[in-house]
């Protein structure tokens, strides 16, 4: 199947673009001869195509064991994908397996590669297409995230302009909340972590993780949890992420002792696959449940949202096919009256996130903060969280902002 745009039509849009251009020409001078404002900065030519994609696979270990309530690792894995067009370059990236890479290369690369670089929902629907027999769900939505942020960066580039200012702001500032707290954590970490986010950078909401080995150390969890609340003080809003480690009746009891405690955020108490589940807890818990990471189709977002499933959705743009998805799941949260909080990532969210209106949060997770400020060292899109909120495109820089640090980065590629 031919995935290229047919001849005919590439003709019809370069005729399109020098009707435009002459216009475009028309206009130029008009605004010389009446001393008006210039008109924007544009790409050389109207219709910049992406010329080259390209991806790698970087695998950084983490700063000591972690886990979560059910899955424990030692490692990390980040899939960057690069586009190029009119000397610009775009990144994008998602935490993924190595395969993902290869789905880029074999699927999505040959869709993208000389189509419009500007028209990146038309791009994002032809991924999609072209992903139709292997399974979107999964790496294949992942892959198309990766390219998909990494065209809007290029796309902001060409044009000159921060993404958020390409997409168009909707607030200036991005509240985060500091996440980490792995089950692994003794006390003296947990504290550590703990004062580094709320005395240290001033953000005054923390995440730890609970359902310790799949709910089995409910007693452990709730003294943790208690460790926190005493660590943060009553100042910090204290959220928990059980990543679907308890059972229905577990998690009921086990949030009506987080409302000792003040827990304002209860995430995944159980399986995100069980709406009906999540939807019994909330109506039962003061503590706004959340869910959504897992969220890889537009679709899926839209199911969890019509159970009544969440008080919160969460979204992951290096998962459910991007930004271009995200700010529609946003979309469909706001419709029912709610927030959408991002999940990980924070850099490659941070833009899009002061795009929307119903913005809750942004996750300032600990792993990947880590390991963007370990790729993208010395990039000027490096969001700084004091205070408790970032404030992306503040400088100007265009796109994300971020430049791969190769000389840094060069020990941990592993495909
Ligand atoms: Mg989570």
């Amino acid at each position: 199947m031919n995935r290229h745009p047919a001849p005919e039509e590439t003709t019809h849009l370069e005729d399109t673009d020098r009707t435009e251009d002459t216009d475009r020409t028309e206009d130029t001078d008009r605004t010389k001869d009446t001393a008006q404002p210039r008109t924007p900065p544009m790409p050389s030519k109207l219709s910049p195509t992406v010329e080259r994609v390209d991806t790698a696979v970087y695998t950084v270990p983490t700063d000591a064991p972690e886990a979560d309530g059910t899955l424990a690792w030692d490692s990390t894995t980040l899939v960057l994908v690069t586009v190029r067009g009119e000397g610009a370059t775009g990144l994008g990236y998602t935490y993924a397996p190595a395969a993902t890479a290869r789905v880029v290369d074999d699927l999505l690369a040959g869709v993208v590669t000389g189509a419009p670089a500007l028209d990146v929902p038309r791009l994002n629907e032809a991924m999609h297409r072209a992903v139709r027999n292997a399974g979107l769900p999964g790496v294949a939505a992942q892959a198309i995230a990766a390219t998909d942020i990494a065209l809007w960066d290029l796309k902001a580039r060409l044009l000159g302009l921060p993404l958020v200012h390409l997409l168009g702001a909707a607030r200036d500032d991005v509240p985060v909340y500091g996440s980490g707290g792995f089950t692994t954590y003794d006390d003296r970490q947990q504290e550590r972590q703990l004062r580094t986010w709320v005395e240290e950078q001033g953000i005054p909401r923390v995440k730890i993780k609970i359902a310790e080995s799949w709910g089995g150390r409910e007693a452990r969890d709730l003294r943790r949890v208690a460790r926190a609340r005493a660590v943060v003080g009553d100042a910090a809003e204290l959220y928990v992420d059980a990543n679907g480690g308890y059972g229905a009746k577990q998690a009921v009891r086990v949030a009506r002792a987080l409302a000792g405690e003040g827990v304002t955020w209860f995430e995944e108490p159980v399986s995100s696959d069980h709406l009906t589940t999540l939807k019994a807890i909330r109506e039962r818990t003061e503590a706004d449940v959340a869910a959504g990471e897992y969220g890889y189709t537009l679709p899926y977002f839209e199911h969890m949202l019509a159970a009544g499933a969440v008080d919160c959705l969460q979204a992951d743009a290096t998962r459910c096919g991007g930004i271009t998805i995200w700010l529609r799941a946003a979309a469909l949260a706001q419709a029912r009256g709610l927030d959408l909080s991002g999940h990980c990532a924070p850099h490659a969210h941070a833009h899009a996130a002061a795009a929307i209106p119903n913005l809750r949060h942004l996750e300032w997770f600990h792993d990947h903060v880590r390991i963007e400020r370990l790729l993208f060292a010395g990039s000027a899109g490096l969001l700084d969280p004091a205070g408790g909120s970032l404030t992306p495109g503040h400088d100007g820089t265009p796109g994300l902002g971020l430049t791969l640090d190769a000389e840094r980065a060069a020990p941990y590629r592993t495909g």
